[in-house]
């Protein structure tokens, strides 16, 4: 088995390191490294999101924190019985998931926010040791496409038989469930693309 998280240094996508570099120099007291995941491997739902953002994970160190993206999935997770506390937009706000785990696709902070397929392969290894090592694991929900099909790639399945599509939950045998949702992105809040209502359906009908 592989190690779960890169190493704060990993060098395996060079675009990212460049990346890390230009914003150690720009934002010293930003973490500007992979970002671990966060929430107990005994955990049986995995949450799987696309990158750090520049000013979320990659300045606090944590997923989805410290940006509109946190600020949406972490109150839903309590909402849903998958977490306890008040997000407080910082690693030290005391929140702790209890039914979840939160990773990346891609650990790193990507320029523009947009990964590239090397990226999403390079990390593959971390995201495929994650669920193996996730003994309790029934379901992964994936935010986003990128997401999607790095779950899928990883566990070997096709994507012609498993489309993405927002609230699309995908039986991938072994009593393991994908399920899908749009990701909880400002982009797609502001244009309508997701609701907080299509959002919250998405977890109400996990078990
Ligand atoms: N923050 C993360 O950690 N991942 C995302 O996909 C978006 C924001």
């Amino acid at each position: 088995m592989s190690t779960l998280e890169p190493a704060p240094g990993c060098v395996l996508c060079p675009r990212l390191v460049d990346f890390r570099v230009e914003n150690q120099d720009k934002f010293p007291d930003f973490h500007n490294a992979p970002v671990p995941s966060f929430g107990p491997i005994s955990a049986p739902i995995l949450i799987v999101g696309l990158a750090p953002g520049l000013k979320g994970a990659n300045r606090t160190g944590r997923p989805f924190t410290g940006d509109w993206a946190g600020d949406l999935l972490y109150p839903t997770l309590v909402k849903f019985g998958l977490a306890l506390g008040t997000y407080g937009q910082s690693p030290d706000d005391g929140l702790e998931l209890t039914q979840c785990r939160i990773t990346n696709a891609v650990r790193c902070v990507p320029p523009q926010n947009k990964v590239v397929a090397d990226e999403v392969a390079a990390c593959r290894p971390f995201l495929s040791a994650e669920i193996q090592a996730m003994g309790n694991l029934h379901t992964i929900v994936s935010l986003g496409l990128v997401s999607h099909n790095a779950v899928l790639k990883t566990l070997g399945h096709k994507q012609s038989q498993h489309k993405f599509a927002h609230g699309a939950r995908h039986d991938l045998g072994d009593g393991l469930t994908l399920a899908d949702s749009y990701h909880c992105s400002r982009y797609n809040t502001n244009t309508g693309r997701l609701t907080e209502q299509m959002f919250e359906d998405v977890f109400r009908v996990l078990e």
